[in-house]
């Protein structure tokens, strides 16, 4: 329905909790299943996105401004002017070209770098379900129209306003809208009130909320900015605060050091020259070069192209960053807590054994591939001759969300993969669905939560008897059994019957089977109102047991293998039985055969010392709870350990808020979790987690080299100029000329260095201390030792020229060997420890492209008049041009057999150690 519809304008403020559901429904020609595909289009081109304006948008205007904020282009900018109002034309029109320049590449990168992050930031998008042709649909979020059919349950985001028209127990946080923390309950019924609060409106949802229990269907009545979150979202507006990663925020503080020591510096070299009798005008171009010389510029910038293309890296190998500060912290994790099922495992589960009444029957046949196609040819040869196991098998199917679809001939299981191995089970007895439906119709459901760990289904049978059907976790649901099915009917649990089932469960679970039970109850009341879980789940009829198997993940084992080398501990918590956890985790390799299990009513009962005596010993966790997940995220940080925790229900957003890196799983993961997640893995593979780690080690290389090279070339050419001048010589570099190393020397190679490719080894080192700064001990050596060097030949040069000849001749002799230094040096500095030899020189061809192109280009600068005239620089013969190559390659060299020495004397430090 188009807004420009007088009739909906004004329906768009109407009170739609007054009106009965189906009135709704028609009001926005909605049937009962939903909008079709092509009249939701319509509507979606009529109306809008379903989004919220933000207050600001990467605006390009802003980068640009951004650009201006740095005190050296203001100083550039001065120069400029003055040389202009003094004549020097040439003078003012090159530093002009350079400023021009040097905007205009930190413009575009910043710019490409913020698009390519707000890319991710879609890509991460929350998605919802609506029904559309009478099927379920999941869809982007911003999609929505008004008149969808919203389809929800517990972990789902609200993504715009409805009005409830089915709810099973239904419960949303709608703490982010009325600040109300308990969450509200929600159902159909119709509130006559004419006017009702927000937070009472208890038959409508709302965007910006999220389920906190059970599920439900709303039709959406408002989107965008129409709905309640939207009229006050002008007055929230800091939706996209800038985030600066804690790097980026030191180094800021560094810059602004920086620029104070320079005016240090430059008032200092004034003042000498003031009192040598110098020029005034002299004094002051000298000034502008030391502090050319000594900011150096974008080192901002680097970190943030640095940061975007790791981003992106991330992105291409299935890990969505949602927070920029947590790829550096990605890399210096030491403890990864991981979910087993479907992260750890496959997630794709066959049932392997039945057990009923205390017989075992073995289920033959795929559950389903890998490729998710079923197959059913599976058989129970025993199945029709067993009443018990017929029991089973309507349990299974009674109390199941899971369907089974036919795709392109080949079948498919949707919804909770445990569900649909129990489905498939129960079919190869011989049972079907249908007949289910039909005998005995759904009435009302207790959802599945894993703190529960169980999940209940009433059916209305054919005499008019509501009956509840039960799956879960076999000991918690033992704990609510009294009664048991035994071949000769049901009769009253003994302490036997249980010892045999805990015993039988024991054994399945041994086998990495996940093993989960089965009960029903006959249940007296009819009002939904007292369906309770309490109510409910107690005296239940014990039916069976079904062990299923979920295979490891082949690449997990490697992933672990590589995190120990790597100096990271991976932790296993799990929902799943303590004896299925640590058969999984022996075989992943993350438990030895005599590590044992935690579980969390063991954790309950520990003191938090007691529970940071065993916190480094322990590495699976079993039968945890959401709150057991956030006392184990707390008791690993209280252990100074940087900690990534994985989870995927709703209640595991705090303990992802809590850890240093929130990791959601992107396809098994509820939307809350994602939302609060740092970073989601969209394959839920382990490898995954342990890839970014990697990568967030080798972007935080990245960064601390490209500042290394950059830092060390300023410090070179502050150290010649102050030298000299402090001598009484004249200046030995002129603006341009620093200007010209600054574009051509230093920035290009500096941006291939931020996008280097990450050393295959990163993962053979110990994690990085969180608390260590970029620029420890080590950094700041290489720094100076760096910069003298260069600063000592390039002085040589000088001075010999000096001697010989012209000071023009004198000046561009030391500009060209410190360009040339500068360029070889970019190829030691992709790595801080490795020597040149030691990295595989092809995997930064762009590198070596940008080092040949800029060699020409100063080259040819020296042959070509104008360029000349600019750069003010006298022509140089080619033999002098090789022989200021070899010259400048003289740092280079002494740097590198400097690492190998180094690394030398570390090896056989550590040697002698280990012997
Ligand atoms: P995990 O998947 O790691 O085992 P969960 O918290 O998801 O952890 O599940 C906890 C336990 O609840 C499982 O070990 C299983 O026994 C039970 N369970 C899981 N899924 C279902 C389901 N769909 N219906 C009933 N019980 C379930
Ligand atoms: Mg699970």
């Amino acid at each position: 329905m188009p807004l420009t519809d007088p009739t909906f304008a004004a329906n768009k403020n109407s009170n739609w909790y007054n009106r009965e559901a189906d009135a709704v429904l028609t009001e926005f020609g909605t049937m009962i299943d939903g909008l079709s595909a092509e009249e939701a289009a319509r509507r979606l081109t009529n109306d809008g996105a379903n989004e919220l304006k933000e207050g600001k948008r990467t605006n390009p205007f802003h980068i640009l401004f951004r650009q201006f904020k740095s005190i050296l282009i203001w100083i550039l900018i001065a120069a400029s002017i003055l040389s202009g109002v003094l004549g020097e034309v040439f003078d003012a029109i090159a530093i002009l070209i350079i400023i021009l320049l040097n905007t205009g590449i930190g413009f575009t990168e910043e710019f490409k770098a913020e698009k390519s992050i707000a890319s991710l930031r879609k890509m991460s998008a929350p998605q919802a379900k609506v029904l559309r042709d009478g099927k379920i649909a999941s869809i982007p979020a911003t999609n929505i129209v008004i008149g969808d059919i919203l389809v929800f349950e517990a972990g789902d985001l609200i993504a715009a306003d409805g009005r409830v028209l089915k709810a099973v127990a239904l419960k949303c946080n709608e703490s982010a809208l009325t600040g109300e923390s308990i969450p509200a309950e929600k159902n159909p019924g119709v509130l006559p009130q004419e006017e009702i609060a927000l937070g009472d409106r208890k038959n409508m949802v709302f965007m910006g909320t999220s389920v906190a229990a059970g599920s439900g269907h709303a039709v959406i009545v408002a989107t965008a900015m129409n709905t309640e979150l939207g009229s006050i979202a002008l007055l929230l507006q800091e939706v996209d605060k800038e985030q600066k990663t804690p790097l980026q925020i030191k180094l800021d503080s560094f810059g602004r050091i920086l620029v104070w020591a320079t005016l240090g510096i430059v008032a200092f070299s004034f003042g000498l020259g003031l009192l040598r009798g110098m020029n005034i005008l002299d004094l002051f171009m000298t000034s502008v070069s030391l502090a050319i010389a000594a900011v150096p510029e974008g080192l901002s910038v680097v970190v943030t192209i640095a940061l975007a293309l790791g981003v992106m890296r991330m992105a291409r190998r299935h890990a969505l960053v949602r927070k920029l500060p947590a790829v550096e912290i990605l890399g210096s994790t030491s403890v990864i807590c991981t979910d087993k099922t479907g992260t750890l495992t496959v997630g794709e589960m066959t049932v392997r054994v039945l057990h009923s009444a205390g017989s075992s029957f073995e289920v033959s046949g795929n559950g389903y591939s890998p490729d998710g196609e079923v197959k059913f040819e599976g058989k129970i040869p025993d199945a029709p001759r067993s009443e018990s196991l017929r029991e089973l098998a309507i349990v299974l199917l009674a109390c199941n969300n899971a369907q089974l679809v036919q795709k392109e001939g080949i079948w498919n299981v949707i919804g909770d993969p445990t569900e649909g191995a129990l489905l498939v089970a129960a079919l190869k007895t011989g049972l079907t669905i249908e007949q289910i439906e039909k005998d005995m119709p759904r009435y009302f459901e207790i959802p599945f939560d894993s703190d529960r760990k169980r999940r209940t289904v009433i059916r209305k049978m054919l005499n008019g008897a509501l009956k509840a059907f039960i799956n879960g976790a076999p000991d918690v649901l033992l704990e609510k059994c009294t009664k048991v099915l035994a071949t000769d009917g049901v009769r009253e649990m003994t302490d036997v019957d249980r010892q045999e089932i805990l015993a039988q469960n024991t054994m399945m679970a041994k086998q990495a089977l996940r093993v989960l039970g089965s009960a029903y109850r006959d249940v007296d009341t009819v009002s939904t109102d007292l369906l309770s879980a309490d109510n409910v789940e107690h005296d239940l009829v014990f039916v069976g047991l079904s062990g299923m198997y979920d295979p490891p993940r082949k690449e997990a084992k490697d992933a672990i293998a590589k995190c120990v080398a790597a100096g990271i501990r991976v932790v296993m918590i799990t929902g799943d039985h303590p004896d299925t956890a640590i058969a999984i985790a022996r075989e992943l390799g993350i438990a030895s055969s005599d590590d044992q299990s935690l579980t969390g009513i063991e954790l309950d009962k520990k003191s938090d010392a007691e529970l940071l005596q065993c916190i480094r010993k322990t590495s699976v966790y079993a039968r945890v709870t959401a709150g057991n997940k956030l006392r184990i995220i707390r008791a690993l940080k209280a252990d100074h350990a940087v900690v990534a925790m994985t989870g995927d229900g709703v209640n595991d957003a705090p303990a992802i808020k809590d850890a240093d890196i929130g990791i959601a799983m992107g396809t098994s993961g509820t939307e809350v979790t994602k939302q609060a997640a740092d970073m989601i893995i969209t394959d839920d593979n382990f490898s995954t987690i342990v890839a970014a780690v990697a990568e967030g080690r080798g972007i935080y290389d990245n960064i601390r080299k490209t500042l290394q090279y950059l830092l060390a070339g300023n410090t070179g050419e502050l150290l010649l100029m102050t030298a000299s001048v402090l001598i009484g010589l004249p200046v030995p570099l002129l603006p341009i000329h620093l200007l010209w190393i600054n574009l051509v020397t230093d920035g290009p190679p500096a941006l291939c260095l931020a996008g280097d490719s990450i050393d295959p080894e990163v993962m053979k080192n110990p994690p990085r201390n969180s608390s260590e700064n970029i620029a420890n001990g080590n950094f700041i050596l290489t720094m100076i030792v760096t910069g003298f060097l260069t600063a000592t030949v390039a002085f040589c040069v000088y001075w010999y020229m000096l001697q010989t000849g012209t000071v023009e001749a004198a000046r561009t002799y030391a500009f060209t060997v410190l360009v040339f230094a500068e360029l070889l040096r970019s190829f030691g500095a992709r790595s801080t420890d490795k020597p040149v030899w030691q990295i595989p020189f092809f995997s930064n061809s762009k590198l070596f492209i940008v080092v040949c192109v800029s060699i020409a280009l100063h080259v040819w600068s020296q042959h070509n008049t104008i360029l000349g005239k600019f750069l003010k620089t006298t022509s140089v013969s080619f033999f002098d041009g090789f022989l200021l190559l070899a010259i400048g390659s003289i740092p280079f060299v002494i740097l590198e057999i400097w690492k190998a020495v180094r690394q030398k004397s570390i090896c056989t430090s550590k040697s002698v150690v280990s012997g």
